[in-house]
C-alpha cells in the first residue's frame, strides 16, 4: 500500500499524525500524545471445498474484484476463532454448513486496495445446506481443476488454486 497524502489523526486524542518512518518502514506518530501507529495486516480466512473432485468458487458481486471468482473467504472478526470465521463466511456467502478440517496454506498478499494482509485457507467438508442468494456473490459453481476460470480475484486466491493444481485435492 502506498503512502496517502490525506491527513491521518490519532485514534486516542484526535491530533494530527506526522510521518515517523523508520529505516524504510512506514509509521505515523501523534504530535500530541506520542502514540506511534503501525500499519497492521488484515487477516482473512478462506475455505477449500471440494465436491465430486470439483472446487467451489463464488463470483464476487462487490468490489474489489467484482465479477471475478474466489473461494469462499472474508475478513476474520476480532471476536471469533479462526474456525468460527471460516464457518461464518462459508455460510454467509455460500449458504453451506461446513466442518473445518486442516489448515491448507497461508499466503501474504499485496494486491488488495483495502490493504496488505494474510489469508489462511482451510480444507472444509460440507455437512449440509444450499446456496442462498446474497449481496456478496453473483454466482456459485463447482469447477474441475482443469476448468477453473482465468479471472480469479486477488488476495492469495490464485496462489491457492495454483497449489491445488500442483498438489491435487487432499482429504476433501
Ligand atoms: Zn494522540
Amino acid at each position: 500500500m502506498h503512502l496517502t497524502k490525506e491527513p491521518h489523526y490519532c485514534y486516542h486524542c484526535g491530533s494530527i499524525l506526522v510521518d515517523a518512518s523508520d529505516n524504510g518502514y512506514f509509521r505515523e506518530q501523534c504530535k500530541n500524545c506520542g502514540e506511534v501507529l503501525y500499519r497492521q495486516h488484515k487477516v482473512g480466512i478462506a475455505a477449500v471445498i471440494f465436491q465430486n473432485e470439483k472446487l467451489l468458487l463464488l463470483r464476487r458481486a462487490q468490489e474489489p474484484w467484482r465479477g471475478y471468482w474466489n473461494l469462499p473467504a472474508g475478513f476474520l472478526e476480532y471476536e471469533e476463532t479462526l474456525e468460527e470465521g471460516v464457518i461464518r463466511e462459508v455460510f454467509e456467502e455460500a449458504g453451506l454448513q461446513v466442518q473445518v478440517n486442516d489448515l491448507r496454506m497461508v499466503f501474504k498478499y499485496w494486491d488488495d486496495p483495502r490493504g496488505n494482509g494474510i489469508v489462511l485457507f482451510y480444507d472444509c467438508q460440507v455437512l449440509h445446506g444450499d446456496f442462498i442468494e446474497n449481496d456478496e456473490v453473483e454466482a456459485f459453481q463447482y469447477f474441475a481443476l482443469n476448468e477453473i476460470p482465468t479471472n480469479i480475484a486477488g488476495a492469495g486466491h490464485q496462489s491457492m488454486i495454483d497449489t491445488l493444481k500442483k498438489e491435487g485435492l487432499r482429504n476433501a
